[in-house]
């Protein structure tokens, strides 16, 4: 393990490790605070751990309006988003991070791969899972995705991440559906595909 591998962690000053060992926990360092809500260990999708070395970023956002950061980590950490298909191994999805208005909650740690991109394709295996949440009121909107941009930022730069791996959900392809591309994040879709909302974003997410 380099010195390069040691990230300082903003919201508790726990040092991490992103070189891929067991030793520590790995975390980012960021301007945002983040609460750590944890799904519980050996359960509700992290019964399976399977190792995360994050070389992309997959944003989405998540399809039910209103529904808040802090609202999401309860339903993960009850267990209560369950896979809806039968190529979704753990029997949940399970991502890391979901970003609102008001505030930023990992949900698990980032040297676990999650549940959120495409089943047992790349997507699930190499990157790094943010959720935005959707918000009717357009203002309110407006600042969870600037947070998101800020997070997205912050992850890469602790990462190495390359502007080109930082990519929607839309980007997987579902190779389990017939070579699907969910249009996902739909906040930052145009007419179902990335276009200038996403390109919007990315550049929001440059100058983060
Ligand atoms: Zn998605």
């Amino acid at each position: 393990m380099d010195r390069r591998s040691f990230l300082r962690l903003g919201a508790s000053g726990i040092a991490g490790c992103v070189c891929g060992c067991a030793t520590s926990r790995r975390s980012i360092s960021s301007r945002l605070a983040i609460r750590e809500d944890f799904i519980p260990d050996g359960k509700f999708g992290r019964q399976i751990h399977v190792p995360l070395r994050p070389s992309f970023i997959t944003v989405h956002s998540t399809g039910s309006p209103g529904g808040t950061a802090a609202a999401h980590a309860r339903l993960l950490r009850e267990g209560k988003i369950r896979a809806k298909t039968q190529w979704n191994k753990r029997g949940f999805n399970i991502w890391h991070f979901t970003v609102d208005d008001r505030e930023v909650i990992q949900h698990m740690p980032l040297n676990e791969a999650g549940e959120h991109a495409d089943h047992d394709g790349p997507g699930n295996a190499k990157s790094i899972g943010i959720e935005i949440c959707e918000f009717r009121d357009a203002r309110q909107q407006r600042r969870a995705l600037d947070r998101a941009a800020e997070l997205v930022s912050d992850v890469r730069r602790s990462f190495g991440i390359g502007t080109s791996h930082i990519v929607p959900h839309y980007y997987w392809t579902m190779h389990r559906f017939n070579n699907w591309h969910k249009p996902c994040p739909a906040i930052l879709m145009d007419g179902g595909k990335p276009g200038a909302k996403w390109d919007g974003f990315l550049r929001t997410v440059m100058r983060s």
